[in-house]
């Protein structure tokens, strides 16, 4: 189970994040989990567990191992009057339970019924350490055997990630396996007091802890989705944000800050290349007469209209069409000279003329025409954007002059365009 599986992290809906909310607000002492991400907290716990499993296997059969040897050790006159032979085997089979466990679990076939396993190994484990003590029937032994259960429930719950019901139902698993075991097999009954105040006060005292810690689990992780959803809105946001920051609304194009931005960047990088840098200034023939005719509202449809058109008119990766103000636009063209520069604002007229938009009241046509003034030059030190600009504009007043419904190039680039590269 890796972590970047997608039922660990993804979207959720706006209704269970609203549950969550109304969760996290009545802070009650159990916390539930709503249903649709039920399967993503058990996901993560699988995925925790497998991740802790593979470092901790041998830790625990170390333990074992302590545990067994700690108890021969300070219990030996008890065990060896008891049966010696019947403890070395409780602890042979602790450890082959623990082993099988530990090669079955991270199967992928067996983890995500890892709960189970564990449940099975800890009523064995549990189980058998309970029924040492009770066959042996040491108080002092009994007492251990508490410490030993709060052990294993403790290990269960915080480090292997077992559910509380899971880990609840080993440690009375764990009971009645002991006491009806020794009672069957051994014909021992346990000391019931013993049994009751130390081994299952310490199961029901360690499942407290555990509940306490599995309540704050789940706040955390939903507190943990909230988060993400939010730091993903935010991101949303920004992104929306940056998008309006740059675009204008209208026509879909750039704005005009953003233009300059680019127009700024464009001739610096130019300038370092020594390549030509095109700009077509685009009016709107006449607009004025069509928003008097046809109102403000058509005029904002033909306005989006040569904003498709100029959008579809810029190619290359660097291209920039932007809306400058108003019915003027222009289209920035890096690395363009002016033949290929001429031939997009040709076509941009071209495409304007065939969207055949009526223009009654324009002197020039019978439909909605542009007018294109073009300025090309290779950025120079001596040079600044603003003659770019003003080049072209030039030119595009050239051509309103010239009786409007064509392009115009600007008298320095024509007279400069020789000695380019
Ligand atoms: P010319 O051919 O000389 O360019 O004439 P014109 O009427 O197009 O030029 P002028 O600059 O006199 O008028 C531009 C008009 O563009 C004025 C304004 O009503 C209109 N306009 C500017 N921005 C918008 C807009 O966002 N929406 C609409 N509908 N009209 C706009
Ligand atoms: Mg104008
Ligand atoms: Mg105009």
């Amino acid at each position: 189970m890796d972590s970047d599986s997608p039922l660990l992290t993804g979207p959720v809906a706006r209704p269970v994040l609203d549950e969550i909310r109304s969760i996290l607000g009545r802070r009650i002492i159990w916390c539930p989990l709503p249903a649709a991400v039920l399967k993503r907290f058990e996901r993560r716990r699988q995925a925790e567990f497998a991740m802790i499993a593979r470092l901790g296997w041998p830790l625990l059969l170390l333990m074992v191992v302590l545990v067994g040897g700690m108890g021969w050790w300070f219990f030996r006159a008890e065990i060896q009057a008891a049966d010696l032979l019947l403890w070395w085997q409780g602890i042979g089979l602790e450890l082959l339970v623990l082993a099988v466990a530990m090669a079955t679990v991270q199967h992928p076939r067996v983890l995500p019924h890892y709960q189970g396993c564990i449940v099975v190994a800890g009523i064995l484990n549990l189980g058998i350490a309970l029924l040492g003590a009770i066959i042996i029937g040491s108080p002092r032994l009994a007492q251990v055997d508490s410490y030993v259960c709060m052990l294993i429930i403790t290990i269960q719950v915080l480090a292997l990630r077992l559910s509380l019901w899971a880990s609840a139902l080993c440690g009375l698993g764990a009971l009645v396996f002991s006491v009806a075991g020794a009672a069957m097999v051994w014909g021992k009954q346990p000391d019931w007091s013993m049994l009751l105040w130390f081994s299952a006060g310490s199961l029901l005292v360690t499942l407290f802890v555990g509940a306490v810690l599995e309540r704050l689990e789940r706040i955390s992780f939903l507190q943990g989705l909230l988060l993400e959803h939010e730091s993903q809105e935010r991101e949303r946001l920004n992104r929306k944000l940056d998008r309006m920051a740059h675009q204008d609304a209208l026509s879909g194009l750039a704005n005009r800050r953003h233009f300059n931005v680019l127009l700024e960047r464009e001739w610096e990088r130019l300038r370092r290349e020594e390549r030509p840098l095109a700009l077509l200034f685009i009016d709107v023939d006449y607009f004025k007469a069509y928003n008097d005719t046809y109102g403000h509202a058509l005029g904002d449809e033909c306005l989006m209209a040569i904003g498709r058109a100029l959008a579809n008119a810029v190619r290359r990766p660097g291209d920039v069409a932007a809306r400058y103000g108003g019915e003027e636009f222009v289209v920035l063209l890096p690395g363009t000279g002016l033949e290929g520069a001429r031939e997009v604002g040709e076509r941009i007229i071209g495409e304007i003329d065939a969207f055949a938009i009526p223009h009654a009241a324009s002197p020039v046509s019978g439909i909605v025409t542009v007018s294109v003034g073009l300025a090309v030059l290779v950025p120079q030190a001596s040079l600044a954007t603003a003659d770019l600009l003003a080049r072209a504009d030039t030119a595009l007043y050239a051509a309103k002059r010239a009786g409007r419904h064509q392009l115009v190039v600007s008298e320095e680039t024509i007279a400069l365009q020789a000695s380019w590269p």
